[in-house]
């Protein structure tokens, strides 16, 4: 308190003593007070809303409020090295942060600082981290599928290049695993892949980097994070660094997918800068701006149109609910934002059903057209026979007596569900999911028990991929399902049974 009492007269003697000298101090200022990564500054008249500022001891920190006779900023890195007193200059740029090639494979911090280790980054460009939204002029139509190798999400929740689909669950539902799932998926495909993790552990962050290198999928895959350790301000800035990073490739025509892991994190971030910044707390005490904080952030995935280079930036942002409730603030406001939500309900998860996607909560409004049609002929009625089946399912356990018809759409149900069932890290090719969904609406398994589905339908990918691997080869290429295809998958169900029985 003493020193910013100093400070502060040290600063009115200055200004009588210049008083008609007519100082300048649009450029430079000076630290009034500092704290929780949070600094006030005196002067730096011409500093812009968002502007990059630089500290002694090489830390920077970013303009956050311009006020009539203050700025307030926040610090960017070593908070503790910042004092009162301290002489701080305007960079005249927004902050940025390195972009390129050499970014794929490594694990950096909001600023582009590696953090795996494997020596510096050399960059040949910077971009601001804020960037305004491709124009609608710019942007086309969402048509081609971006493959998850998911089954119950590329068959009932199929995501376009471009598309912007939130998952959405409580915690350890499994929201983590689908995007990694997704990024592994990716392999081959020419995709470029950024996960951003933000407020996460830094050892879960390891684990997954660790599951991505196993998979051989880090060399397309970009690391962001912003740990829960980092503060607030490092974990405010990670999603929109990572989307300039996402950018400079999909500027240059190729497909991108994000991960923001997750947006809950952030929102919660920005909130702890806005109190400090004085600003004045709006329901759940998040500040009136917190919608514009993730609907610019999610403007920025789009698909270009050919003129601009035909890429894609696909984003998946992942927001934790408390007790299920999708209809509290962060997660309504996520959820109009985006093209669709997945919904991971903390009950299937727990009754073994994972991927815990509830289909009824699940929309994907865009993805659709871009589902292949072979995909979309046979997956066209999963999502009514879950719906009724749920309903009935319900129902059946008050009685025990059920008449044929009902109990066929239980057994039904029962194998569809099963059929949905997908461990983790083994996504699976669109034929592969093609032909499974095929047998499990085929009615021919039906009399098969749940708990060997699983089982009876590896078995038969095994016996297609040894002995007639043209069908998987087939549908893979014309994106087409034709009836002699079907027939022989007929048959090789019959046969696979016939052996287990
Ligand atoms: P958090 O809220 O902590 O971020 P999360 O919702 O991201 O959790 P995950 O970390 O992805 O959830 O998964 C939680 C646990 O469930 C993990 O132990 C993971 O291995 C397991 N799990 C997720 N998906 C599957 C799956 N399809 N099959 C089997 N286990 C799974
Ligand atoms: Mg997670």
């Amino acid at each position: 308190m003493k020193k910013n009492v100093d400070t502060i007269s040290k600063l009115i003697k200055q200004e009588i003593s210049n008083y008609k000298k007519k100082v300048d101090t649009s450029n430079v200022g000076s630290v009034v007070s500092v704290g929780d990564g949070i600094c006030t500054i005196y002067g730096l008249d011409k500093a812009m809303y968002g502007e990059l500022l630089s500290f002694p001891h090489d830390i920077y920190g970013m303009v956050m409020n311009l006020n009539e006779d203050s700025i307030g900023a926040v610090i960017l890195g070593k908070e503790n090295e910042v004092y009162e007193g301290d002489q701080v200059k305007r960079t005249n740029r927004v902050v940025s942060v390195g972009v390129g090639e050499e970014l794929l494979g490594r694990v950096v911090s909001s600023l582009g600082v590696p953090l795996d280790g494997l020596g510096p980054i050399k960059y040949q460009r910077q971009d601001p981290i804020e960037q305004g939204a491709p124009s609608i002029m710019d942007r086309e139509a969402v048509n081609s599928p971006l493959e998850t190798g998911i089954k119950a999400i590329d068959s009932m929740i199929p995501i376009g290049k471009g598309q912007r689909e939130l998952i959405i669950g409580d915690r350890q539902t499994g929201k983590t695993a689908i995007a990694i799932d997704t990024i592994i998926n990716q392999k081959g495909k020419d995709v470029i892949c950024v996960y951003c993790a933000i407020g996460q552990k830094n050892s879960s962050v390891a684990q997954l980097v660790t599951k991505l290198k196993e998979n051989d999928s880090m060399k397309y895959t970009i690391v962001v994070n912003a740990s829960a350790s980092e503060p607030a301000p490092m974990q405010y800035v990670a999603p929109y660094a990572a989307t300039t990073m996402a950018e400079y490739f999909s500027n240059k025509g190729k497909d991108v997918l994000i991960i923001y892991d997750d947006l809950s994190k952030h929102a919660v971030a920005y909130r702890t800068l806005s109190l400090l910044l004085k600003r004045a707390p709006g329901r759940e005490a998040f500040p009136g701006d917190i919608f514009y904080l993730h609907s610019r952030l999610l403007e920025r995935a789009c698909h270009l149109n050919k003129t601009r280079g035909g890429g894609s930036l696909t984003a998946l942002p992942i927001v934790e609910t408390q007790a299920g409730d999708i209809t509290s603030y962060i997660p309504t406001n996520v959820i109009s934002i985006t093209d669709g939500q997945i919904f991971l309900s903390s009950d299937l998860f727990n009754s073994g059903q994972r991927p815990a996607i509830d289909s009824g909560l699940s929309v994907s409004r865009v993805g659709s057209a871009a589902q292949i049609k072979a995909m979309k002929k046979i997956a066209a009625s999963i999502k009514i026979q879950l719906a009724s089946y749920q309903e009935l399912l319900d129902f059946s356990r008050f009685g025990s007596d059920l008449d044929a018809s009902t109990k066929a759409i239980l057994d039904h149900g029962a194998i569809l569900m099963e059929t949905l069932k997908q461990r983790q890290y083994s996504p699976l090719s669109m034929a592969e999911q093609i032909v499974d969904i095929y047998i499990a609406q085929s009615k021919l398994i039906d009399d098969v028990e749940p708990n060997k589905v699983d089982a009876l339908l590896s078995n038969i990918r095994a016996y297609i991929k040894s002995k007639e691997p043209k069908i998987f080869e087939v549908i893979n290429k014309t994106k087409e399902f034709p009836d002699d295809v079907k027939k022989k998958i007929d048959s090789i169900i019959g046969k696979i049974k016939e052996k287990k029985d």
